[in-house]
């Protein structure tokens, strides 16, 4: 297989019409990137759509692509860089060490039973035994389902319910803003809830929290991986459509859905995006803020970067506190500095928490390695990206992408073409990725720069795109391609608009959108509006039934620190402020009929805004799913405000 790589100054609209007009040649090429023991028989089988199943007969492991490979070439190097804000620990794993801890791992789930396509839940803080864990699972062609940590009992005991593991990974606790959050008490009251019980539970002793062992089920992975000190344990060769692992959705919208991926076109997704989108190149560092209870920590904390034979760095802890425990805004740069970071990726909810702080921070370090910040998660709003983007004096690269594609949609592709960004816009669609705006009532395509449609993507789906949503098939199809009338597309459910330079504006999500007096108005519009205010940090636009005019605007607001609205008039006075700039950004429909201030606002434990809780609350409804909400005394408060 030839080992591709885009031609000096190619441009992105070439680059990106051939992984459309010859989308299996592109492919065939882009699985160049990665090992496999078996090449692929058939690039594509698309036979039974909307399923696409990539690279069919070839054979390969995403623990070999992300550690093995790179042993000969660069064994010593760092692979793994582990930093906790909250422990105070630093420590660093070379490839070489990886690769005997993640074989030690692999023996001592091979020892309590596990076997290939077996399903292994890990809940985990972010240490490196997770880390060991989910490259020991793939190694071994286990199925790992990584349930973010500290997740309350109820919400662990349906996922376990829904995995049915052989082996729970946990650890005695995770660590948040100084406080120790024991697992293994949320764990064992989880699969007492669960009528699935699995057959063995491995503990990761952090000697943050005591642990009551259960004897017989319960094992110390120290204890056990003592006895496998000098294991070798071989990569298993799965065929690339069998399962790497299962992911829930954050729960924003709903019940969480469980994304189903495989792995052969996963590999080589991660490694074309590694190339393409993030610029990253073998022997640098990468530099996710995320967590691997969330899709990007499985792609760009994990595997993406271990795949381009970069190191890859797994921080625990706030954005605002340092290595000794103190606060300190500066601590994300302070690691770039040190680690040489060149590609950064974190979400906007963690760039407005800093953009309460002293901005001074953001040029207090050497910060010319990086060559890029990418965002994602939830749109990026323009004095967001324009405060940060001036701060660090570093290109700013909005991501849009879900849980369900795997790797970014939209984007600019930086590795192809350094395109500029427009403030607002994520970008063009990447390479593979048919996607269209359409409307959402007759599926017709909708071509005019600026009309506002479904964002949806036709298939064949590239590789990486989820294979299903586990164990159910038809939910599947019913949920994602069934949407549409008349239109056998996926949709992504969030509005958007092109421009007239194919530039894409994701306008929020589908049901995110306001009714006033028959004039549909996205919340997105508004909330950037306002958190253009000098005053506003944070914001949160919800429709509220009205009898009057169908729906109207409610606004919920955080003000910068130091701008605490504490007594009315300067409450009354903001609000009136924040009203008249709507009206005049965007015309009187859009004014919000309230605005509302809180100290916090109600979110998903991912970060993401929970605006059907809040309209719920405001029309006095009940809020659904709450499971993965971060601090429920956010939505209490606006309960409170509302009189609810
Ligand atoms: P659920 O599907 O369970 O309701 P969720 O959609 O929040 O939860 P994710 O897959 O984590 O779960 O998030 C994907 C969604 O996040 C996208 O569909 C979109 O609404 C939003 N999003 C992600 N990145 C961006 C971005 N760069 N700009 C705008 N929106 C984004
Ligand atoms: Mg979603």
């Amino acid at each position: 297989m030839t080992h591709p790589s885009a031609a000096p100054g190619a441009s992105y609209g070439d680059f990106y019409r051939r992984s459309i007009d010859d989308s299996e040649a592109f492919w065939a090429e882009q699985a160049g990137f990665i090992d496999w023991a078996t090449p692929p028989q058939q690039i594509l089988d698309a036979s039974h759509p909307p399923f696409a199943r990539w690279f069919v007969g070839g054979t390969t492991n995403l623990c070999h692509n992300a550690v093995d490979r790179h042993l000969a070439s660069r064994g010593d190097q760092p692979a793994l860089i582990c930093v906790s804000t909250e422990t105070g620990s630093e420590r660093s794993y070379s490839f070489r060490e990886l690769h005997a801890e993640v074989q030690r791992t692999a023996a001592c789930l091979l020892a309590l039973g596990v076997k290939r396509s077996d399903r292994v839940l890990i809940y985990m803080p972010m240490i490196a035994e997770a880390a060991f864990a989910m490259l020991a699972c793939a190694r071994i062609g286990a199925v790992h389902c990584v349930v973010f940590g500290g997740f309350a009992s109820g919400s662990l005991a349906s996922r376990i319910e829904d995995a049915e593991p052989t082996v729970v990974f946990s650890a005695d606790a995770g660590s948040r803003a100084g406080k120790v959050i024991a697992y293994k008490p949320l764990l064992d009251e989880a699969i007492r809830l669960s009528r699935h019980k699995p057959a063995a539970v491995l503990l990761a002793d952090r000697g943050l929290a005591p642990m009551d062992l259960v004897a017989g089920r319960d094992h110390l992975l120290r204890d056990l991986a003592a006895q496998h000190a000098e294991a070798v344990v071989p990569c298993t060769w799965l065929e690339s459509t069998e399962i790497s692992y299962t992911i829930y959705t954050s729960g924003t919208t709903g019940k969480p859905k469980g994304v189903q991926r495989d792995t052969g076109g996963y590999a080589v997704a991660l490694a074309a995006s590694m190339k393409h989108i993030f610029d990253g190149r073998a022997g640098e560092t990468y530099f996710s803020t995320s967590d691997i209870g969330w899709v990007v920590g499985h792609s760009y904390i994990v595997y993406g970067p271990l795949i381009a034979g970069m190191a890859t760095i797994m921080y625990e802890g706030l954005p605002t506190q340092g290595l000794d425990g103190q606060p300190d805004g500066g601590i994300w740069w302070q690691l770039v500095e040190k680690y040489q970071v060149t590609v950064m990726f974190s979400a906007p909810t963690a760039v407005r928490v800093l953009k309460k702080q002293d901005p001074a921070l953001l040029k207090k370090y050497d910060l010319s390695s990086l060559r890029a910040l990418f965002l994602a998660g939830e749109p990026l709003d323009e004095p967001t990206a324009r405060w940060i983007s001036d701060g660090l004096g570093v290109p700013i690269i909005d991501n849009y992408w879900q849980t369900e594609s795997g790797w970014p949609i939209i984007t600019i592709a930086n590795g192809v073409e350094k395109k500029p960004s427009k403030f607002g816009s994520p970008g063009v669609p990447m390479y593979g990725w048919r996607v269209k705006i359409v409307h959402e009532s007759t599926g017709e395509e909708l071509t005019t720069p600026g009309e506002k449609g479904v964002v949806v993507v036709e298939g064949p789906t590239p590789p990486g795109f989820m294979q299903t949503i586990w164990r159910d098939d038809a939910r599947f199809v019913n949920t994602y391609w069934k949407s549409i009338p008349d239109r056998t597309v996926y949709s992504t459910f969030d509005w958007g608009i092109r421009d007239a330079d194919g530039y894409f504006y994701i306008l929020g999500r589908t049901d995110d959108v306001i009714n006033v007096a028959g004039h549909r108005l996205g919340t997105r519009e508004i909330e950037e509006s306002i958190s253009g205010h000098d005053n506003v940090a944070e914001v949160a636009v919800v429709g509220v039934a009205d009898q009057l005019k169908g729906q109207v605007a409610m606004a919920f607001v955080v003000p910068r620190a130091g701008n605490a609205v504490t007594d009315g008039d300067a409450a009354l006075k903001l609000e009136g402020e924040i009203m008249k700039r709507v009206a005049d950004q965007l015309g009187a429909l859009a004014r919000p009929a309230r605005v509302r201030f809180v100290t916090a606002l109600p979110k998903t434990r991912s970060g993401k805004l929970l605006r059907r809780a809040i309209q719920a609350v405001c029309e006095q409804r009940d809020p659904g799913d709450l499971t993965t909400i971060d601090d429920p005394a956010c939505l209490q408060q606006i309960q409170r405000l509302v009189g609810a």
